[in-house]
């Protein structure tokens, strides 16, 4: 049967660990050809062996425009175009209270999220104008439906900003047949963990209590990276072909619960 990204090709940011590995792997499944892009080289190695069709290693750290740039031209010139954007690479960063964050870390995490967002769809756009496409922005419910992780400022401005930017330009692309939309997971079992520093936290959080069951349709169990990486494959296949400028939650329905 053919796959749903048939003859497509795609990058992927942030695709050596959680929600890009897993986008990438089903992305290449669906007959796409990969892009994987991450800023380490033996991470993107590894990576690739869980690529069964072509794919193309990208070192890049998606903050710098020099980089970004070199590396969609990279992809364009290996596979000949660029169709389909997943941008995904994105930290937690540092969750602290406002008066000990620092304006670096404010800058790290905004970099990384926001500005590296922006760097992977400017840079992608002369190819996806070729012959339209469709970008996926991984945001969070964190900014978007969530507020209440006390501390979490610098992360869920750029998650806010993140839909922002996917409305702005999805207007702004329609015309050349350029879909844009949204993610925006719950809590998701990956590394993220790992690109998280929490800092007095107590200070500040708020002692709200909410009903048992933070995820109501799991009672509690996160959900996984392939979940999310079929909501992205549906968002660039064909079958959502009339579906631009919109975000979609995939949380189990726990920012219903968690505001
Ligand atoms: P992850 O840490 O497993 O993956 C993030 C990836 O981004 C890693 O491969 C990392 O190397 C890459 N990355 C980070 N900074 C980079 C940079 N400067 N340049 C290039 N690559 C960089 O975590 P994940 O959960 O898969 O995160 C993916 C996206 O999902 C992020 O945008 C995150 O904010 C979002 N998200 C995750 C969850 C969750 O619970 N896991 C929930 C909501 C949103």
């Amino acid at each position: 049967m053919k796959g749903r990204l048939e003859g497509k090709v795609a990058l992927v940011t942030g695709a050596t660990s959680g929600i890009g590995k897993a986008a990438a792997e089903l992305m290449s499944k669906e007959g796409a050809r990969v892009g994987l892009l991450g800023h380490s080289k033996e991470h993107l190695h590894a990576a690739a062996k869980g690529i069964r069709g072509d794919c193309v290693l990208l070192e890049a750290d998606v903050a710098s425009p020099e980089q970004m740039k070199k590396a969609a031209d990279k992809l364009a010139g290996e596979f000949g175009t660029i169709d389909l954007v997943f941008a995904n690479a994105g930290i937690n960063g540092v969750w602290a209270p406002l008066d000990e964050l620092e304006p670096e870390e404010w800058d790290r995490t905004l970099d990384t999220n926001l500005k590296g967002t922006y760097l992977a769809v400017k840079y992608a756009l002369p190819y996806l104008k070729e012959r339209g496409g469709a970008v996926v922005i991984t945001s969070s419910v964190n900014g978007t439906r969530v507020f209440s992780n006390t501390g979490a400022t610098a992360y869920s401005c750029s998650k806010a900003a993140q839909v922002a930017f996917a409305k702005m330009v999805a207007l702004e692309l329609a015309k050349h047949r350029i879909r844009v939309n949204v993610v925006c997971p719950g809590a998701i079992k990956t590394e993220i963990e790992e690109s998280t520093e929490k800092r007095d936290l107590d200070r500040v959080i708020e002692p709200v209590e909410y009903p048992a069951g933070e995820i109501p349709l799991t009672n509690g169990k996160p959900g996984t990276a392939e979940e999310v990486a079929e909501l992205v494959v549906f968002l660039c296949s064909d079958a959502a072909s009339h579906i631009t400028g919109t975000e979609m939650w995939i949380d189990g329905g726990q920012s219903l619960l968690v505001g």
